[in-house]
């Protein structure tokens, strides 16, 4: 920091000189405009703490100092010919690039890049237009800075949103697309939101312009804008209607993946099914957990659970209610009698899972009654309907949005568990069965304990699986909290490397380390990853080392955390 010139970033991009940074920054602006970048010159300017307004720069949740992963610009195109033009001046200046779509891939890194000093691509600010919502089709086509908001926001303003529902995360907050890309997740029956997706337009690292599916096909029954450049251009007629088209299906190589740049995704959207009731069951003991997972396995399979349903830990739920100040003086992890008062103070059980019927009444009579009658098997379970909860604050009111595609924001609380409230996700998939469920919970609860953290989780049911959540909540302006919640996430990593389990998608300071547990084979798949890589961006411009995933440019040991 000492060498620094005037006007350079507090991270310059490897091996970039200051008068090549600011050559490259001043043709920048002649392609998007000055107003649509920004160099990120001083610590102190990286003051964004929030989800509600989010750092385009930085890592908000660091477990490493707050400028590690860190951008030394950030660069909002305006068009996909300016993405274009940004593609092939990163390749000329061989300056790396990270493209996020609104930056609020909280818990995972945020906005910020894996390699400090990239140019942050912020997707979002300038193309987040709803570009057709198609009634007949049941889709939405969209531009990155679409939000779950303004999406729903759109479908009402249209008055679509009784007849046509979107599937929304915890928070509303995040890209449609950006969300899909890193195949996140949310809690109606369209819950896989890649799954969902149909076709997409993307700008590779040469700069070139690509549409997958049946994009690919040229479809001249379609208007023309005229003077309008490809990107403009409408898509063939089955673009979101068919994800497949014809030859290998590519969309997969551009999801955590550093291949190209997403400008455009159509998203089904699910058509009203005619009724709704969410519902809650808690279930007192933290020992019920293998019999409740082994009903829902058996339940989801048979699509009686017709969605993404979730069992939650008591404390997820407890901290979206209050502090931990609020429930204890302790500043210990909970004990076991600690927690069951906290469940018992707010009529929640250990495990509290939250489901919900979908479609007309009489096929949710029959569906509830399966219900009941399984899950009230296990000994103390309780049910409830939203009727039955007054307490508007209380979680399942939030749910019972949640799980009909509506986005909230109430769930942002629980990051507040502890002050300066920060999280860290770590997220190891799970057979959906009692046995291994359950391992795999005491496991990561006895590491997250040891550490000297609260255990808080969830499992969010899949198809054939389950996304086990464990929220790491720390204090970031306490160093020893950082570094004990950095130990513990790659002990965790070692732990469920162990038994199998891998994680689905990960932190920027974690990818190296998690892409190394899936090494089958001598590391078969990172070779191919890594050749594709290669051979798409020789220049190793495009986000360098997300998910493992490191150019020949770089030397992958030197850049290992
Ligand atoms: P959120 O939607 O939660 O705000 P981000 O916008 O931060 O998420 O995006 C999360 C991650 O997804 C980014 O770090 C990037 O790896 C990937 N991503 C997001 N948008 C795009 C895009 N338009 N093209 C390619 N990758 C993207």
């Amino acid at each position: 920091a000492s060498k620094k010139n005037a006007g350079d970033p507090i991270a310059l991009p490897p091996g970039t000189s200051s008068e090549d940074f600011k050559s490259y920054i001043k043709k920048a602006i002649e392609v998007v405009g000055e107003e649509n970048v920004t160099v990120i010159s001083d610590k102190d300017e990286l003051t964004k703490e929030n989800y509600t307004d989010p750092s385009k720069a930085h890592d908000m949740f660091h477990v490493f100092d707050k400028d590690y992963f860190v951008s030394s610009a950030v660069i909002a195109p305006r068009k996909v010919i300016e993405v274009q033009a940004i593609m092939k001046l990163c390749n000329e200046y061989g300056i790396p690039v990270w493209p996020f779509s609104i930056g609020r891939n909280v818990g995972y890194g945020g906005a910020a890049p894996r390699v400090p000093g990239s140019i942050g691509l912020d997707m979002g600010r300038n193309m987040n237009k709803v570009i057709e919502v198609s009634e007949s089709g049941a889709y939405a086509l969209v531009e990155p800075g679409v939000t779950y908001a303004d999406l729903y926001a759109y479908l009402v303003e249209h008055k679509l949103d009784q007849k046509l529902w979107i599937d929304t995360p915890d928070l509303g907050g995040g890209s449609v697309l950006g969300n899909a890309m890193e195949r996140g997740v949310g809690y109606t029956p369209y819950g896989d939101h890649f799954m969902m997706h149909c076709g997409m337009e993307v700008v590779l690292p040469s700069g070139e312009l690509l549409r997958t599916g049946m994009g690919a096909m040229p479809d001249p029954t379609q208007p023309h804008v005229e003077g309008g450049s490809l990107d403009e251009q409408p898509g063939n007629k089955c673009w979101q209607l068919f994800n497949y088209g014809f030859g290998p299906y590519n969309d997969g190589i551009f999801t955590q993946s550093n291949l190209g740049v997403v400008t455009k995704m159509g998203i089904w959207l699910m058509v009203n099914p005619g009724g709704y009731q969410p519902y809650l069951i808690t279930f007192p003991k933290d020992s019920d957990l293998p019999k409740v997972v082994d009903i829902i396995r058996e339940l989801r399979l048979a699509m009686v659970l017709q969605n993404v349903p979730s069992i939650r830990h008591v404390l997820l739920d407890a901290a979206v209610l209050g502090t931990k100040a609020s429930y204890s003086d302790s500043d210990k992890p909970l004990t076991d009698e600690e927690i069951d008062a906290i469940a018992k103070k707010l009529n929640l059980g250990r495990w509290n899972f939250y489901g919900a019927l979908y479609g007309p009444k009489p096929i949710q009579d029959v569906m509830w009654q399966v219900v009941k009658q399984t899950f009230g098997s296990i000994e103390g379970a309780k049910f409830f309907l939203p009727e039955d909860v007054p307490d508007k604050k209380a979680v399942l009111h939030i749910r019972a949005k949640t799980l009909q595609g509506v986005p909230t924001f109430d769930e942002l609380k629980w990051v507040d568990w502890l002050p300066n409230g920060a999280h860290l996700f770590f997220s190891p998939i799970s057979k959906i069965s009692g046995e291994d469920a359950t391992l795999q919970y005491s496991i990561t609860k006895k590491r997250v304990t040891e550490a000297g953290f609260d255990f808080i989780c969830t499992f969010t049911v899949g198809m054939r699986e389950m996304h086990h959540i464990v929220c790491l909540v720390f204090n970031r302006n306490d160093a020893g909290q950082k570094e004990r919640v950095h130990k513990l996430i790659r002990t965790l990593i070692v732990d469920c490397a162990a038994h199998g389990w891998g994680e689905y998608r990960t932190h920027l300071a974690l990818m190296d380390q998690i892409a190394e547990t899936y090494n089958f084979n001598d590391n078969a798949q990172m070779k191919l990853n890594e050749k594709i890589k290669n051979a798409l961006d020789p220049n190793g411009i495009l986000a360098p080392g997300k998910n493992g995933i490191w150019p020949a440019t770089y030397n992958k040991e030197a850049w290992r955390l």
